[in-house]
């Protein structure tokens, strides 16, 4: 089967920002407490202890030295006369929503990143504002207005850039706006120190350095070939996928939609259980019906954007008066919605704790979930990608056309229920 990968997302055309919220919690604080307007504030993660870290720091704390995760002991040595406030994140979660409420009546698609950045889509609805600037005043002088927060926005072609542009100069400039266009990055971003560039911690920036890529624009300027070459001497041949993502976010390539609604809050877990129509006694049909599992569960997953970094399974035993079976979880290496990972581990829970009786219920799930769009590309596993791009081909395809279209060989077996199933919506025949 041809895969294609999405198209339609890398038009040149697109106008991204990243709204930042400068120093959310302690902004949420103070305006909640506007007698504390002119006072330096911290929030801490335990007030009581001088060993409490430091969540947030408003502008005025960091003036005298005052720094995020640091202690609030070393805090207090800087600034004596510090305000230090508890932590309230339900009230933060909140005005975070009130914030993405506003960023939805300026364009759909708003796509949270983090509790005080969000992605914002504005190429359909720009042409009702003006200019990509004044649009962002806009926004900016409205949130400041309603609810007492300074955000600053990067705006660009692509989320990368806006990212970019947003840690890079809206944070430190005047306006708390900057629009950094990708033709002039060779006078903007690849000036700046390797270390500057997203994703790239100080581990990365020593190797980098010691590859004589000082700056982004060096890395950015060496023929994608050669950094692969370069970074293999250092890493081994996996890091090819490494090399291909440092070199794209040097040069400000980045075709990610932006994705409404990916980070709404995440459920607890996304399981299935099964009741099977016998007992089950052999181990490999306890894996097909593991495996159709598993498939069903990160199918759920990949169509609502969600990895997992937990997989549990359980089976139970037929009889319910006299109990029998295990439910039992583990961690993976990474968080994962790829069928054939996931089920890696869930064979691996089956084989440890599988008591040989025979099973009737099966049951499989993913919990710790997070979102998978900063996951594409692994540190792991370099074919991680291709299967990611193959597996949405067939979930798109079973969504058009029924989940029994394409079914894994094992399926067809007579343990394999997935046929069987398809044809039911909740246990009832469609
Ligand atoms: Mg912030």
């Amino acid at each position: 089967m041809a895969v294609e990968q999405q198209s339609g997302t890398s038009s040149p055309g697109r106008i991204i920002m990243l709204a930042d919220c400068q120093s959310f919690y302690a902004s949420v604080e103070k305006a909640e407490h506007p007698e504390y307007r002119d006072l330096p504030l911290v929030v801490a993660g335990d007030p009581e202890r001088r060993s409490g870290i430091i969540l947030a720091a408003c502008p005025i704390a960091k003036s005298f030295g005052v720094t995020t995760a640091e202690r609030l002991g070393d805090s207090l040595a800087k600034c004596p006369d510090l305000v230090i406030i508890k932590p309230r994140m339900q009230l933060y979660i909140d005005v975070s929503m009130l914030i993405t409420r506003i960023y939805q009546s300026f364009t759909d698609l708003v796509e949270p990143y983090s509790i005080d950045e969000q992605f914002l889509d504005v190429t359909g609805s720009l042409h009702l504002y003006g200019s990509p600037e004044e649009l962002a005043r806009m926004i900016q002088t409205r949130i400041q207005g309603e609810l007492g927060i300074y955000t600053r926005f990067g705006i660009a072609e692509n989320k990368i850039l806006a990212k970019t542009a947003c840690d890079n100069y809206a944070k430190k400039n005047a306006s708390g706006i900057y629009i950094l266009p990708k033709e002039g990055l060779p006078g903007t971003l690849w000036t700046l120190p390797v270390g500057k560039m997203f994703m790239v911690g100080s581990r990365m920036t020593r190797h980098f350095n010691a590859m004589g890529l000082e700056t982004i624009g060096k890395l950015a300027e060496t023929p994608l070939e050669k950094l692969k070459l370069m970074m293999r001497r250092k890493f081994g041949k996996n890091s090819d996928i490494n090399a291909e993502l440092y070199w794209r976010i040097a040069n400000g390539i980045d075709d990610s939609p932006v994705r409404p609604g990916t980070h709404e809050v995440a459920p607890q877990s996304v399981g299935h259980m099964m009741t099977l129509p016998h007992d089950y006694g052999r181990l490999e049909d306890i894996k097909v019906v593991l495996l159709e599992l598993t498939e069903l569960v990160c199918q759920r997953c990949r169509g609502k954007g969600y990895m997992g970094h937990v997989v549990s399974v359980g089976c139970m035993g037929a009889d319910y008066d006299r109990p029998s079976g295990f439910s039992r979880q583990m961690k993976m290496m990474d968080p994962s919605n790829v069928t054939n990972q996931v089920y890696r581990a869930a064979v691996e829970l089956l084989l440890r704790h599988w008591d040989g009786r025979p099973v009737r219920k099966v049951g499989v799930s993913l919990s710790q979930l997070s979102t998978d769009d900063e996951y594409q590309l692994s540190l792991f596993d370099p074919h991680r990608e291709k299967t990611m791009a193959l597996e949405r081909a067939t979930d798109a395809i079973k969504r058009k056309y029924g989940d029994a279209t394409i079914v894994r060989a094992v399926s067809i077996t007579p343990a394999g229920q997935a046929q069987h199933r398809s044809k039911k919506i909740g246990g009832h025949y469609k």
